[in-house]
């Protein structure tokens, strides 16, 4: 029986409505499934909690993140709460628990569900790409370094290692295995994304990428530089699997990704090491919509798919794999159905009728 502890940070802004939501779908759907049993530890981190204590996430609630099954986070920040060198909290508190977590890949797809309008009119053969970010290291290993002299030059360091190369390709090639390959002709492929043709530290990432493709012969490799892949992601979207990439082009890429699949409210995200998963939207905390109800819990709700889906092949669970399949499956029919769109979709149901139709399709 897979029985999993899971810690969750509901955070700021929208992040405790689109938690709540959250984890009603998620307690519906371990009732509905045999052999799934869960247990959910809040806590409060972020900052909100800075304001209110001085510190973002505490020694005792980063402990219980390592020593959870998983963590489910659902945004932090807020832009006027800032420490006191101007800089707001929520990267820190972020690069920490990734490192901490050694959460090394960001997965991201980029899916466009039935019921969903793309802003492209180069989608008819359908979008569904993922986008495999390094989460560790290229410009963000610089994070809390970085070097300032006097008024007139500031640097910050790319770092590129083979082994962090080699481990976030890797998961971009067994997660093309497990695909149905480019929604164009079925092709399972790898694209590598980079600047290759400028920088030294890229033509290493590409240099690893292919020593690493090798070892996968079955799924077939392309290679893109990145002010490319950002035209050919609006040109011709369908023509892509899954994409690796450093992480500062992964950030980048990851919105322009969600723009073209209905917006950030759609946008899931898994962070994943060889220990740790952390799961979470790609939004921020959008102070603007906050204590509304009106924010959209998709992204956060289909995160948490991602969440059972790590568990299922982490504990070779077949329940934990149900449990994700049911979640993604009811958020496509509500999404299919048009009934209960949110207002970032040009709908206006609220976060909690979004959720309540997710459930009630997953009690069909
Ligand atoms: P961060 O820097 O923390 O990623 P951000 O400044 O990029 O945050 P977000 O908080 O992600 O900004 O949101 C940008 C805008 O997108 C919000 O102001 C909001 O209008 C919209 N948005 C984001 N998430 C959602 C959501 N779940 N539902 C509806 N709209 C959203």
């Amino acid at each position: 029986m897979g029985s999993y502890r899971i810690v969750a940070l509901p955070g700021d802004g929208i992040g405790p409505e689109v938690m709540a939501a959250t984890v009603r779908v998620v307690e519906k759907v371990t009732d509905g499934v045999t052999g799934l049993d869960l247990q959910i530890t809040e806590h409060e981190a972020g900052a909100a909690f800075y304001r209110k204590t001085g510190t973002a996430l505490p020694d005792d609630v980063l402990d219980d993140c390592l020593s959870a099954d998983a963590v489910l986070l659902s945004a932090i920040g807020l832009p006027d709460v800032r420490k006191p060198d101007g800089t707001e909290v929520q990267p820190d508190m972020m690069m920490g628990l990734r490192r901490a977590m050694d959460v090394y890949a960001a997965i991201r797809p980029v899916k466009l569900y039935p019921g969903v309008k793309s802003p492209l009119n180069t989608a008819d053969a359908g979008i569904d790409l993922v986008i495999v970010r390094e989460n560790l290291e290229g410009l963000f290993s610089s994070f809390g370094g970085g070097c300032i002299v006097g008024n007139d030059v500031a640097t910050d360091t790319i770092v590129i290692t083979r082994e962090g190369t080699r481990k976030v390709v890797d998961v971009a090639f067994k997660l093309a295995a497990k695909r149905s390959g480019r929604p164009l002709d079925g092709q399972q492929t790898v694209t590598c994304v980079d600047k290759a043709n400028v920088f030294r530290s890229y033509a290493f990432f590409r240099r690893v990428f292919s020593d690493v493709a090798a070892q996968h012969p079955d799924i077939a490799i392309d290679t893109a530089y990145v002010d490319a892949m950002s035209l050919y992601m609006v040109q011709s979207p369908s023509a892509y699997d899954v994409l690796v990439m450093e992480n500062q082009f992964g950030d980048i890429l990851s919105d322009l990704g969600a723009a073209i699949v209905g917006g950030l409210g759609l946008a899931p995200s898994a962070e994943i090491g060889d220990e740790h998963g952390l799961f979470q939207p790609s939004h921020g905390s959008a102070p603007d919509l906050a204590g509304k109800n009106v924010a959209n819990p998709i992204a956060m709700i289909l995160s948490a798919a991602m969440m059972f889906d790590w568990l299922a092949e982490r504990h070779s669970d077949e329940a934990a794999g149900e449990a994700a399949r049911r979640i993604e499956q009811a958020a496509e029919q509500v999404l299919a159905s048009g009934r209960y769109m949110p207002a970032d979709l040009g709908g206006t149901a609220s976060t909690s009728e979004v959720a309540a139709a997710v459930i009630a399709a997953l009690m069909k």
